[in-house]
């Protein structure tokens, strides 16, 4: 498990466990979750259907590449500064 993989070229730290950004879309709480069909981790928002996994074609091989792509992608769509 102390095996993760960086399918991204570009990917920087990885965000540890625990520390998901707010939705991209909606400001609430997203939650780590375990697709058991596809056997890859996913981040879903509680709220809307923002999703970043599998079901939104993507796959993980660990709970620190779902977050890290969703950090990552909340701060892409957030214009800081
Ligand atoms: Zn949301």
């Amino acid at each position: 498990m102390d095996n993760p993989k960086t399918t991204d070229a570009g990917l920087c730290s990885p965000a540890p466990v625990g520390s998901l950004l707010p939705c991209p879309f909606c400001g609430k709480d997203a939650e780590l979750k375990h697709s058991i069909v596809f056997h890859s981790p996913v981040v879903r928002c509680s709220m809307c259907p923002g999703t970043m996994g599998t079901e939104y074609g993507q796959h993980f091989d660990t709970d620190e590449a779902a977050i890290a792509a969703w950090n990552r992608r909340a701060n892409n769509n957030l214009t800081v500064g």
